[in-house]
């Protein structure tokens, strides 16, 4: 395929500027309003305090788990604690997504160098954004929902009456807000490619979103919605950490502003931090593995070596892998085109880009394993270049001279590309978090350790070579998709589309799917887990409890928002009697 325009000719130059410049001024404009919205959420949250100094129930964080509980507890004495401040109207907008990774709503997480893969990353490390502001990370996803499957658990529960409470928030489908999303013609030739190969529509389709009307919806929008006097939730207050006495979990210590306090739970503290905030708020509280505690000055108060361990993260590759001949219907100026912003504002969601949460079409691939997939394709209409290298290079910290080499050519030459993303969903390498001090300012040390085992760059493989399988079917060779013929820099070496040359690819473009899970896994002692698979409580410690996607043992196969629901359901079932659960809608 020729890097060139539908006549022959390569776009003037003037056409790469446009695009360059319409982009930095969006993202411009786009940043400071919400850097507007941050300070002026702050500055109001400065003047308010907790209304007392004791409640029955602490949550911390009112992301997706957080936010879920916080809505079906039976209990009217609740705090919810949360880091970053309330959210705003824009954020909702689906396509603007991208936009609020860097920004102050998000944690800027990164990992540790990694030695076997990111090497097309500055430092080899990979960028984990984290939503820190109501609604957590899941005001910052692609939206996808994922109805899991049983298989998937089997090893999750010690016993069979567990696992079916688990899956009742699948099975009665608790969460109903989800819409099929906008798409453009490459999600349905990618399924009809697909399909010509003799995969059916039950593995490939569009997915749902957790949308409603075309907006962003979450379950920090949903607990908005419902009534729950006596409850309060006070934003941009740092929890710092458990404090634990003669065994059981009595109170919070919290700052804001640099200003300490403490209050106390009669009943239950109930992290919902997410995969790095519980498992540092544990560590912090002296919760945790008792020599690395030690070496950091931290009292243990219970040994618990299995926290911070067993991090696991879905991991994809393949950007600007795939060439298409014509653009879609995305082009900058599409989005801001009136009749698509009418589309937005009147719910017509289907037809609106600003709906749009980035993937269109879903595939899931079995390779006879022990879970339903092994294998996910995620479907985008754009690429990393598509925005002129102003935003998404950086918040994938794509190293510049990868950038000028392999990515900026294309977008000169005014190519257009498609993303398709091969997904490793059930990785055998292990990661862990450590803390870097014992000040709780400090990031964690991230290590998600990619690619260390073999197996996973094989999956990987065969995953790109399922993709050239399908872009070679005819639905796809009608649109004028194709494999990028330009090998990748520092794979030169390797003989083009050998599989030692997708080894060099994919240990050089590891792409995080921002999925980590699993550093407070549950179990049923101290020894091998952190929580109780029966009902979520830490080991040793009385009222205190994780529920979030800590704790989950595994990855799910697939997006992992729903089960991050999953799970705080179970904790809600699993601790309180039925006849006390809110009801069903
Ligand atoms: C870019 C991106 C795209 C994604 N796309 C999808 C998708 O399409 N589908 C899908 O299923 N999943 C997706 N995910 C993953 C999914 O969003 C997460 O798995 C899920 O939100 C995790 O929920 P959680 O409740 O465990 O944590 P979170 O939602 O992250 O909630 C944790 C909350 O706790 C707060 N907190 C943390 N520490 C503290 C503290 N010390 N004091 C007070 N508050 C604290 C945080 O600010 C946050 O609000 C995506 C993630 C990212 C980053």
């Amino acid at each position: 395929m020729q890097y060139k325009t539908d006549d022959g000719t390569p776009p003037p130059a003037s056409s790469y500027y446009c695009i360059v410049g319409f982009y930095a001024i969006g993202v411009l404009i786009a940043t400071c309003v919400f850097d507007l919205f941050f300070y002026v959420e702050y500055l109001h949250d400065l003047r308010t305090q907790p209304l007392n100094g004791e409640y029955d129930y602490i949550i911390v964080g009112s992301g997706t788990a957080g936010s879920w509980i916080a809505t079906r507890i039976p209990s009217d004495n609740v705090l919810i604690l949360e880091a970053g401040p309330n959210r705003n109207g824009l954020m909702d907008v689906p396509l603007f997504l991208p936009l609020l990774q860097g920004t102050n709503y998000d944690w800027h997480y990164q990992t540790e160098p990694q030695t076997q893969s990111c090497w097309a990353m500055n430092e080899n490390r990979s960028r984990w954004p984290m939503g820190k502001v109501v609604g957590g990370t899941h005001m910052l996803n692609n939206m996808i929902h994922f109805k899991a499957d049983r298989k998937d658990f089997s090893n999750w529960f010690e016993t069979n009456a567990m696992l079916d409470r688990f899956m009742e928030f699948f099975e009665h489908d608790l969460w109903s807000n989800v819409e099929r999303g906008f798409t453009t013609e490459l999600g349905h030739v990618f399924i009809d490619a697909a399909k010509s190969l003799g995969f059916t529509e039950d593995e490939f389709f569009h997915p749902f979103v957790t949308t409603r009307h075309g907006r962003r919806w979450t379950t920090a929008h949903e607990y908005g919605t419902v009534h729950r006097p006596g409850h309060e939730r006070m934003t941009n207050i740092l929890v710092e950490r458990v404090i634990v006495h003669a065994g059981i979990a009595q109170s919070v210590l919290v700052s804001r502003a640099g200003q300490r306090f403490r209050i106390n739970a009669r009943n239950g503290i109930i992290l919902a931090a997410g995969t790095i905030g519980s498992a540092k708020l544990l560590l912090h509280s002296g919760i945790g593995p008792q020599s690395q505690l030690g070496q950091l000055g931290i009292e243990t108060i219970i040994n618990l070596p299995q926290v911070g361990k067993n991090l696991q993260d879905h991991i994809s590759t393949g950007s600007e892998l795939v060439l298409i001949r014509n653009p879609l219907n995305l082009h900058p100026v599409d989005i801001v085109h009136p009749k698509n912003v009418f589309h937005y504002f009147t719910g017509n969601n289907r037809e609106s880009s600003l709906s749009f949460g980035g993937c269109e079409a879903v595939g899931f691939v079995s390779f006879g394993g022990n879970y339903t997939s092994d294998l996910q394709f995620m479907v985008l209409p754009a690429g990393l270049s598509s925005d002129g290298g102003v935003h998404l290079r950086k918040i994938l910290n794509i190293k510049d001279s990868v950038w000028h080499d392999y990515y900026e050519p294309l977008l000169r030459m005014g190519q257009s590309v498609v993303t398709i993303l091969p997904i490793l969903l059930h990785p055998k390498s292990r990661g862990e978090i450590t803390l870097r001090s014992s000040h709780v300012r400090d990031a964690p040390v991230i290590n998600p350790n990619y690619l260390t085992s073999y197996e996973d760059v094989n999956v990987l493989i065969k995953g790109i070579r399922l993709l050239q399988k399908i872009t070679q079917q005819p639905p796809a060779r009608k649109l004028g998709l194709e494999f990028n013929p330009k090998p990748f820099p520092g794979c030169t070496m390797q003989p083009f589309d050998s599989d030692a040359y997708w080894e060099c690819y994919v240990r050089s473009v590891t792409h995080t799917i921002y999925h980590p899970v699993g550093t407070c896994r549950m179990g049923s002692t101290g020894a091998d887990s952190v929580v109780s698979s029966s009902d979520l409580r830490v080991h040793g410690v009385q009222n205190l409890f994780v529920a979030d996607a800590s704790v989950m043992p595994g990855l799910p196969s697939g997006n992992p928002n729903s089960v991050a629901m999953a799970i705080a359901e179970y904790f809600v079932r699993s601790n309180f009697p039925p006849s006390s659960v809110m009801p069903e809608k």
